[in-house]
């Protein structure tokens, strides 16, 4: 058991140095990165689908999708004429810095300024595993009720942002957003909230903004940060 417990913290402690290195890659070239995170069908593609179009005209943005088969996210970005990369997890539940490490290779990186990473769709071991972007972002959407934050929390404390996504949904569910909300912050006092709605289009101006901003801070101040 002991022993067991050792290897672990060393492929987190490898996955770290890793996770550093691609962080530096990046500001070499100057590309800033996003980590998105979150159940699967919370909405990730969709946020991004409804919203690339509108950064392309002020970045040139490059996607990674992580997925553990098939390559069908990867085909909806494509056909907004996004660069992508498809992961193959191959059955493995997420992204690690090092899959990332080798995404990287495939990008002419001085050629891009955003990068969003669309991480395998879990609530759970994503939030161990910095893969070395900037800002990590976890999406719930309403329908997965307003428990998760409290039964997740590792997930809500390592993210920069929180967006609720399906509100359209909400009429129709008995959700309670400020349970979310207070949970969330709660265990993560500096988590920024974003409610969103990718069908009807709601807040996907804030999300837009969010980022926009991150990257402005990331001008002026120079401050990146990874997994605490
Ligand atoms: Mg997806
Ligand atoms: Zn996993």
């Amino acid at each position: 058991m002991e022993r067991e417990i050792k290897i672990l913290e060393n492929i987190g402690e490898a996955n770290d140095l890793i996770a550093g290195e691609n962080r530096r890659l990046l500001e070499e070239h100057n590309v800033f990165a996003f980590n998105i995170m979150g159940s699967p069908g919370s909405g990730k593609t969709s946020l991004l689908e409804a919203s690339l179009v509108e950064l392309g005209k002020s970045y040139r943005v490059a996607v990674i999708e992580g997925d553990l088969a098939t390559s069908y996210d990867a085909e909806r970005i494509k056909r907004l004429g996004v660069k992508v990369l498809q992961i193959n997890t191959g059955g493995m539940c997420h992204l690690e810095a090092a899959s990332i490490n080798r995404a990287l290779a495939h990008f002419n990186l001085d050629e891009i300024d955003l990068v969003f990473v669309e991480n395998v769709g879990n609530l759970v071991c994503p939030a161990f595993f910095d893969i070395g972007a900037h800002r990590n972002i976890v999406v719930i959407s309403t329908p997965e009720g307003d428990d998760k934050p409290a039964k997740y929390p590792v997930i809500f404390r390592n993210a920069d942002l929180l967006v609720i996504n399906k509100m359209d949904l909400l009429p129709y569910l008995e959700v309670n957003l400020e349970r979310i909300r207070r949970d969330a912050s709660m265990i993560n006092p500096r988590l920024e909230v974003i409610e969103t709605s990718c069908r009807t289009g709601e807040g996907v101006d804030s999300w837009i903004k969010w980022i926009k901003r991150q990257l402005e801070t990331r001008r002026n101040t120079g401050v990146t940060r990874g997994f605490l």
